[in-house]
């Protein structure tokens, strides 16, 4: 729970069963996307099951992110692989006016999309596969488009095709999206992302379809086209999170314009506290083999240097021989890159005109000048959990809510630990001591850890309406391993003073030094590297015994008898 960024994986053929999602969990998973693009509805349903299996047998929440493949063309289904050889000329339509071509007979590339031949023209730029083999287009031939292949290839089934100056005519959210979609809203998934967006409209287009559907799931709109990274400041404004798909982007824009892109897009998403995920071949040599390319490394501790909130793996954990190792392998960079202090958003740059984003900043700058172990962020729809992410707290967070829902929808946010608790009272004194009592069952406190707890009025699963920051010092935790490091060591320390005996209970000491600074007399004094407080033996005399250090102590680990009463 020490890594802040978070790790979405493609779930396939080498990581669907529920036992390799357990391993892929445990290693360091947050968020599992089913890639709309391959498999069957039938596939993705058992898959999904087989998550959320797997999740509950960990113990862990995990969401579920469904890429919808958008306006991505693609290769018809071929009975074998095509090699296309630099110079020769083939055709490009679709399958069922091969039959009009018999002289391109075995020169002939079927694609799914219907417009390929109206949207191109003489001259266009053709790339297949993620760029791996290239063309350009000669002329249009009614129902085809006559092409000559550049840099050749073996040409399999249901690879990609770009066109990357050409004006594709295709909505951005397909029919088969729409019917993505709705498979997804019935599984329900916590995730939905857009391929190939071009401008704010089309994220609008899906946002309203879900308003009509009364769902909230938020959509992430994956930035691949150069037309999306033209448009971002507006998409910025509609969509719930951003990805940057590097894969198409790279083959669109070409390569080398991909480390600035992501550099610009991950600031200006920051900048506005948009989620931005990193994603497409991070860690690719681990496609095939133990361990990663020191490149490899680098950009993954780059991304998160740049400010990303999560990385992403594709055919490494989708198709590929190590898909544990990946996920292992990115969990371990992403901690080291997080171990360099960065900077954190300016506070004028924060929009804290909303009471929630105040509190939640104000939570956390206590949390972090007071050396709190926790911020506990009760949340009741996971919004003030998103506001303390992007402030990128330095103490970690629990997001507190009584819904499974939230707390996939969480899986995403950076540095946000889901965290759940039931809400069976009414009375909020009583339900803050019962958090305190969850937190001290799962041994995430001990006696004297500071816990910053941020919540509304009334319910305390109520929305909108955080807005209180209260800080609580753990009291008597019965903490075995602290036991067993006093052992031998007097847990009470004694000193006899006129008229009566000074007493401090070492194993419940908060070290706040509440007593150090109300005490004129310098009897309480701060001792070793962990700060323990300790009676000073040369001034303890001089006590006039007016309680005010015992007053102030928050977990009553002093005490002083007054044997003058
Ligand atoms: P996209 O552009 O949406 O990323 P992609 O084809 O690059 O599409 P990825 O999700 O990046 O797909 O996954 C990488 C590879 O893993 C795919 O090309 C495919 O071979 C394989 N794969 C992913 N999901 C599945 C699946 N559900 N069934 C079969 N193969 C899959
Ligand atoms: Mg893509
Ligand atoms: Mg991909």
């Amino acid at each position: 729970m020490t890594r802040r960024a978070k790790i979405i994986a493609t779930i396939g053929p080498s990581s669907s069963t529920v036992e390799m999602l357990e391993k892929l969990i445990r290693a360091g998973m947050n968020v599992a996307r089913i890639n709309m693009s391959h498999g069957t509805h039938e596939g993705h349903a058992q898959t999904i099951a087989n998550i959320r299996q797997a999740s509950k047998n960990v113990g862990w929440e995990v969401g579920v992110l469904c890429d919808l493949q958008g306006p991505k063309i693609r290769v018809d289904k071929l009975e074998e692989p095509l090699e296309l050889k630099e110079g020769e000329e083939w055709v490009i339509g679709q399958s069922d006016v091969q039959e009009k071509y018999p002289e391109y007979k075995n020169r002939f590339i079927p694609t799914v999309y219907k417009d390929l031949v109206k949207d191109a023209h003489a001259g266009a730029h053709i790339l297949f596969d993620d760029g791996l083999m290239e063309a350009h287009a000669i002329e249009k031939d009614r129902d085809v488009l006559k092409i000559k292949i550049v840099i050749g290839g073996m040409l399999k089934s249901n690879k990609g095709i770009n066109l990357p100056n050409v004006n594709v005519s295709a909505p951005a959210f397909t029919d088969k999206d729409r019917q993505d979609l709705m498979f997804g809203l019935k599984q329900d998934v916590d995730f939905f992302a857009l391929s190939f967006v071009r401008k704010a409209e089309e994220v609008q287009e899906v946002k309203y379809l879900l308003h009509k559907l009364k769902k909230h799931t938020p959509i992430i709109s994956k930035i691949e086209k150069p037309e999306a990274v033209e448009n971002i400041r507006e998409i910025m404004k509609v969509t719930d999170m951003v990805m940057i798909a590097r894969g198409d982007m790279g083959v669109e824009v070409g390569n080398h314009h991909v480390p600035t892109i992501q550099k610009r897009l991950i600031g200006l998403c920051n900048e506005e506290g948009v989620p931005v995920i990193t994603a497409t071949q991070m860690l690719e040599s681990m496609t095939t083999n133990s361990r990663p390319t020191r490149a490899e490394a680098n950009d993954v501790a780059n991304a998160i240097w740049d400010g990303t909130d999560a990385v992403m793996l594709s055919g490494e954990s989708a198709a590929g021989q190590y898909p544990v190792e990946a996920v292992k392998m990115m969990d371990n960079i992403v901690e080291e890159a997080e171990k360099l202090p960065k900077e954190r958003p300016l506070l004028r740059h924060m929009d804290l005109y909303s009471v929630s984003a105040s509190i939640q900043v104000a939570a956390s700058i206590i949390a972090e000048k007071t050396k709190a172990k926790w911020v506990v962020s009760v949340t009741q729809s996971g919004n003030s959990c998103l506001k303390m992410s992007r402030f990128r707290p330095k103490v970690r967070v629990l997001g507190c809510t009584n819904s499974k829902q939230v707390m996939r929808k969480m899986t995403l946010y950076w540095g946000i630990s889901p965290f759940y608790f039931e809400e069976n009272e009414e009375d909020l004194a009583t339900l803050q001591e019962q958090m305190i009592d969850t937190l001290k069952e799962r041994n995430l406190v001990a006696t004297g850890d500071k816990v910053v707890i941020t919540h509304g009025d009334g319910k305390f699963f109520k929305q909108g309406s955080s807005n209180s920051v209260r800080l609580e010092i753990i009291k008597e935790v019965p903490n075995e391993s602290k036991k067993e490091s006093l052992k031998g060591k007097s847990e009470t320390l004694q000193q006899e003073i006129p008229g009566g005996r000074i007493i401090l209970d070492t194993s419940v000491c908060a070290s706040c030094q509440n007593c150090v600074q109300v005490c004129p007399h310098n009897i309480w004094t701060v001792e070793g590297e962990n700060n323990e407080t300790r009676i000073n033996v040369e001034t303890a005399d001089r006590c006039t015994k007016d309680m005010e250090c015992v007053n102030k102590c928050p977990t009553g680990a002093i005490e002083i008898i007054d044997t003058d009463l």
